[in-house]
This record gives structure tokens, sequence and C-alpha cells, in this order.
């Protein structure tokens, strides 16, 4: 692969605006362009056109079978092939794709967890083709992205929501535009660009590895010698084995539309980050999912394996998946930049406070929206953002905001005359943002970076609930911009009155810091450490009524929605529990009994040598492991003991608070000790690689 050939394998597995275009009869794409537009659904005809040339397509790429790639709650994507062959006469076939098999798929919802949608609705579940989303041939299969629901509608997955979000976006942004005299846009998108962080670990550290295997992070090891003090890995030269992982997996994700960009060496020991270019949060997202399929396959290809759980090694830095977000307009424009003419700058204002108040109002939200199991142990650890929501927005906006809020003057470098109105605001350069890497949601020059999503998490999840709750906003602005009698004076009102209610969610310090913490309470700010503390809000009235309004989701989709994440938290700690008892019993208790009795042994042979050997070394061991086995002894039967009583909790909440108080806790003492252990213990009788083995594991 050279540059040159680049452009020419972009995009060739995915059935994709110029495919359609050189291939469809010119009604038939005009129709796809419209229903991709949101205009008009398919009609039946039509999509019978589509699916043939999407057949005899797929079947050049060399695909046998087509699958519905949807997104179901698992956090994980699903699809189950068919082969397009039919029976053709009594013993031939003929290949045959329907329009019905395109946009319509059944599927037994059973076995999906749908959180209690399923006890009052039928078991059926259905999938229907998203056309904003391109076809793609990957492995001998056309994919077709669909959206999931239930018998009687409702969003069994994480792409409907998201599709309502934007439609709901794109209507209120749209009524702001007019507002500001703009007839020209016809659509408004909500857009990110999702960096990637994942670590890469040889594969036979891997496989020694139960609780990688099982649970995607470490769950006993002591830190390594040289961890990332020296900050030596971050952006450091690429070792060539992760850098033919690297060249293959851009190949694989280039074919399939996937505008992989940057790559480079994370923070920790064989940490690494990957970034595309920005899409519409629909595409991004699905997106994100291929690209997180591919590296695990593609690593697997290279002898490797790619963890992407949010924290694979405590006290090293965990990954996340940096969400860049902002809008665009189908005429091209970022709606969230700042630009560089008066008029456009009022515009920013408004779209920038409606962040802010969003973020403000619905801090609960974002904080749901990245709450999993896994990426606890990465929030409030220090190198990750805190689970205390706030913006940051450099120093320059902040001074803005201030100066509009008191009615001062603005004085930037270059003085000048600062009213909100339509009319005189100062140009602000593209660099007003410096960087500050602890705050969880920050404005950097033209689109705001939600940091504290998970490296594992679909991105689904936080966009819709980004484009809901800024939507929101945006329908509470429009509602009294088109009732004002003089429209400048009341825009100038609403963005003055907006910074005063809500400037406490803007800070600029050190977001690791204990003083913020302090100060954040004080400023009635919520703390949600856990996914447990924030799982509860979903439900709040707020919350409901800013779903329902806006059609994204309804009170039993939200209900079904906590149900299913409390429930997913307790499934992975119970197994984490359940594999850190047999690491504990299976690999660490034979270690530790392995290694004292054969320095008892020692200690007898010197003993009875007669010669007056010391034997002070093998003692000091001997004791201190001594005590340490008893404390890890007893804090296993603990674990053991709690662990048999899982299932004693009636509803998924509880069971939660059960796994976090109980299960969580006893786990980190069991570490605790046997991680004491490892240290005193002789590199020979340990059976499973150390963090320094994992972490250096790539050598070359
Ligand atoms: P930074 O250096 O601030 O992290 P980059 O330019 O490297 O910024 O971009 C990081 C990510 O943000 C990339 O995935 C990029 O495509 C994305 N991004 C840039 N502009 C936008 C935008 N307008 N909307 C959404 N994402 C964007
Ligand atoms: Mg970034």
């Amino acid at each position: 692969m050279n540059g040159k050939n680049i452009p020419e394998i972009f995009g060739t597995n995915v059935f994709n605006d110029k495919v359609m275009r050189e291939r469809l009869p010119k009604e038939a794409y005009d129709a796809v362009k419209r229903a991709m537009a949101g205009a008009e659904p398919l009609s039946h005809d039509h999509a019978k056109v589509i699916a043939s040339v999407m057949k005899d397509w797929a079947i050049e790429k060399g695909a046998t079978h087509f699958t519905h790639w949807f997104q179901p709650m698992t956090g994980i994507t699903a699809e189950k092939h068919d082969s397009f062959i039919e029976k053709f006469g009594e013993c031939e076939a003929i290949m045959k794709f329907s329009e019905k098999s395109l946009v319509k798929g059944e599927s037994d919802a059973s076995s999906f967890p749908s959180g209690g949608l399923r006890a009052t609705f039928e078991a059926r579940g259905y999938t229907a083709w998203d056309p904003t989303s391109y076809a793609f041939v990957k492995d001998g299969s056309l994919y077709i992205p669909t959206a999931f629901c239930s018998y009687s509608g409702e969003a069994l997955d994480k792409k409907t929501p998201l599709l309502r979000s934007m439609e709901a976006f794109n209507k209120q942004a749209l009524r702001i535009l007019r507002l500001f005299g703009n007839d020209k846009v016809k659509k408004v998108t909500p857009t990110v660009g999702a960096e990637q962080e994942y670590f890469l670990i040889d594969k036979s550290v891997y496989e020694k590895r139960l609780d990688l295997v099982h649970c995607g992070r470490t769950l006993f090891g002591a830190p390594p010698s040289k961890g990332q003090e020296l900050e030596d890995h971050y952006y450091g030269a690429i070792k060539s084995k992760v850098s033919a992982f690297m060249k293959d997996l851009d190949e694989e994700l280039w074919k399939l539309g996937v505008y992989a960009k940057t790559k480079h060496n994370e923070v920790a020991p064989s940490q690494h980050e990957l970034a595309p270019i920005f899409t519409s949060t629909n595409t991004a997202s699905d997106h994100n999912q291929l690209t997180m399929e591919l590296l695990k396959s593609v690593a697997n290809r290279h002898g490797l394996v790619c963890l992407l759980h949010e924290k694979p090694f405590a006290s090293v830095s965990g990954s996340g998946k940096h969400n860049n977000w902002s809008v665009s307009t189908d005429t091209g424009e970022n709606l969230l930049e700042p630009g560089d003419t008066p008029n456009k700058n009022a515009q920013f204002l408004l779209f920038l406070v409606a962040v802010i108040k969003a973020v403000d109002e619905y801090q609960d939200l974002l904080r749901i929206s990245v709450a999993t199991a896994g990426n606890d142990h990465r929030l409030g650890a220090s190198e990750a953002p805190p689970a205390i929501i706030s913006i940051y927005l450099g120093e320059e906006l902040d001074e803005i905001l201030r100066s509009i809020e008191s009615g001062e003057e603005y004085s930037a470098k270059q003085k000048t005359e600062l009213k909100i109105g339509v009319s005189v605001l100062p140009p602000i350069p593209k660099d007003s943002t410096d960087r500050n890497r602890t705050s969880p949601f920050a404005f950097t020059g033209n689109k705001f970076e939600f940091r504290m999503v998970g490296s594992s998490a679909n991105i689904a999840c936080p966009n819709f609930i980004l484009n809901a709750i800024v939507a929101e906003e945006l329908r509470v602005f429009a509602d009294r911009l088109e009732g004002a009698t003089d429209f400048n004076a009341e825009l100038d009102l609403l963005i003055k009155d907006t910074i005063r209610n809500h400037k406490r969610i803007l800070f600029s310090g050190n977001n690791y810091s204990k003083e913020w913490e302090k100060e954040a309470k004080e400023r009635g700010l919520l703390n949600l450490k856990t996914t447990v503390d924030a799982l509860p809000h979903y439900t709040e009235r707020k919350n409901v009524e800013l779903f329902e309004r806006h059609k994204i989701l309804s009170e039993n989709e939200i209900h079904s929605r906590m149900e299913i994440l409390l429930e997913n938290y307790s499934n992975i700690v119970h197994i984490e529990a359940l594999t850190a008892i047999d690491i504990a019993r299976k690999e660490i208790t034979p270690a530790v009994i392995g290694y004292q009795s054969f320095l008892l042994k020692e200690i007898n042979y010197k003993k009875r040598s007669k010669i007056g050997l010391s034997r002070v070394l093998e003692r000091e061991v001997v004791r201190k492991i001594a005590s340490l086995s008893e404390k890890f002894s007893y804090a296993l039967d603990r674990l053991i003991h709690d662990t048999n009583n899982f299932n004693s909790s009636t509803s998924n909440l509880e069971k939660a608070k059960y796994c976090k108080d109980k299960l969580l806790v006893d786990m980190e003492k069991v570490r605790k000790y046997a991680d004491e252990m490892e240290v005193l213990i002789g590199r020979d009788f340990s059976t499973f690689p150390t963090y320094e083995d994992i972490l250096y594991s790539v050598k070359y």
C-alpha cells in the first residue's frame, strides 16, 4: 500500500453514494437520497430495485451472505447471516435478495436485553434498514445497518434513539437559524469525531491471564517497576510490530469507508490511540463500532490482543474515547465556530450558551451516558476526568461571557467594543482555547470534547443524550425568541440570563484536585461517583419529560434502559468476582503454598546441615508471606461468601448496590494481599504473567 493507492481503495467495500449514483436508475437514486434526508420513505418498487442492485454489487465484492447489522443494548453489535441462495427448480440454486429482506428483518428479541419491555410485549423483534448509514461488505457478507425494535415499536437498541435525537436536534436548530434570517440551511447535523484509545498486548501473555480473558481487566497484579513515570511512551516512536498492525488496520478501515486519520502512542506503555475525521453522529457511531471490531480482529491476525476495557491495569492510565462533538449545516457551516463576523458571533454565542445550559441542567444524564462498571474505575482516577461534570471554555471565552454578564466592555488584546446584539462582537481567534486536560467537557476551538466516554462504549449513547439536551435548550430559546417583539433585545437578555443562571458549571482549574470536589459541592454540582449512584437519575421527571417531548425515548423505554444498565453492571461485577475467586484458588493459592514450602524446605535443610548457615532471609520472607496469606485467606472467604449471596437481592438496583458495596470492596481486599504477596514470591512459582510481562509484551 502506498499513498497513491489510498483514494483508490477508500470505500471500495461500501455501497456508498458514488456506487449508488453509478449503478441505480436515476429515480431509485433520487428516492434513496430523499429517504436519507428524512424527506420521504422509500416505496416498495424503489426498494426492490435497490435490493437487486445491492446484491449484484455485493456478490462482485465476494459476498455470499447478507446480514442485518444492529446494536442491541449488550453494547456490541449483532449479526445473523443468511445466504443469498434460493431454491430454483428441484436441484438448482439462484442468488436472490428481496426488497423485504433489505428493508425489514425479523429476529427473536428474547435473547437480547429488553429491560422489562418483553414482559408486556411480544418476544418478536424487528430490524429496520437505516438508509442514512451505508451498507458494506465484510468477511463475505453484505452488512445492512439497521435499527432494532420490539413488535410494538419500542427501541431495543442504541441506534434508534440516536436517529430520533438527530431529528429533534435538526428541528430545533433550524428554528434558531430561521430566527437569524438564515433560510438557506435545510439540515443541521450534530457531528462527532471519537478518538479511540486502546491497549495492545501479546497474545501469549493474554492467554495466561484468566482475568483479561473473562473480564477484559486485570483483577490482580502489583504495579510494574517501570510504569509511565518517565513519560516516554506518549507520542513515542511506534514499535515495528505495532506499526505493522496499524497499517493493516488503517487499510481495512479505509476500505470500509472509515476516515482513519491519526494514530499515535498514548501515555501508558502498550497504549495507543486512533482518531478518525468527524462525520454525523450516526455514521461516526457505526464507524466506531466497526473500528472496535477491527481493532480486535486485526490484532488477532498479528498475534496481538487489543484491550478496549476502560481500566485494564490498576495504577496505569485507563482508556477513554474523547467524543468531539459539534454541529454542521448542509451549507458547510460549523455552528460552534466562533467565526469572524459579529453577526455570526451572536448566533455562535446563542449555541454556546445552549450547550452550557444543557450541560448544567442535565449533568445527571451526561454522567449516565458514560456509566458502566468498567468506566467507574477510570472516572475520578487521577489521569481521567472526574465524575463531576463541568465545562472548560478557555480564557478568552470565559472573559467574553463575564463581560456580557456584567455589561462591561470586553477588552481583548485588540481592544474591541462588545455588546451582545447582532452587531459588535469581536472576532475570536481560532486558538482562543488552551488545553485543559483535566476537564470532562472542554471547548476546543470549534467543538466540545466530552472526555468522560469510556473506551469500550458505544458512542451512540453519549451522543443521543448530547443531541437531546442541546435540542431541548434550543427549543426553549426558540420559543422565547419567536415570541419576542424586539428580537435583538430579547436575544441580548436571553444570553445574559443564561450565563448568569448557569455559570456555576464553568470551571477552568484543576479538575483532579480535592479543592474542586469541595467547591463543586458548594456550587451544587452533582458528583455521581459510580454507575449505581448515577443510573436512578435516568427516570427523574425532568429527564422523562425531555425525552418524551422530543420523541426520543418513551417513559417505558427509559425504564427499560435503566434496568438493562443496572443488570449489566451487576453481571459484570459478578463475573469479575467469580473470576477473582477462581484465580485466587487455583493460581495464587498454589503459588503461595508452593513458595512457602520451598522456603521451609530450605530452612530445614540448612538447619540439618549443622554448619551454621544463616536462615534469616528465608525466615523473613516466610514470615511475611504467612502473615499476608492469613489475611488473604480471610478476605477470600468473605468474597466467596458474599458472591454466593449475589442472587439474594430482589431488584436490579439492589443487586447493583450489593455489587458495589460488597463484591467490589471484597475483591479489592483480596487483591491487596495477593499483590503484596506477588512481589515476595519467586518468579518460577507464579503461573501468570505480571504487569511487567504484560505491559512490555510487545518488544519490537
Ligand atoms: P485536538 O487536537 O483538539 O484533539 P483534532 O483536530 O486532532 O483536535 O481532532 C480531534 C477529533 O475531533 C478528530 O476526530 C476530529 O475529526 C474531530 N473534530 C474536528 N472538528 C470537528 C467537528 N467540527 N465536529 C466533530 N468533531 C470534530
Ligand atoms: Mg483531543
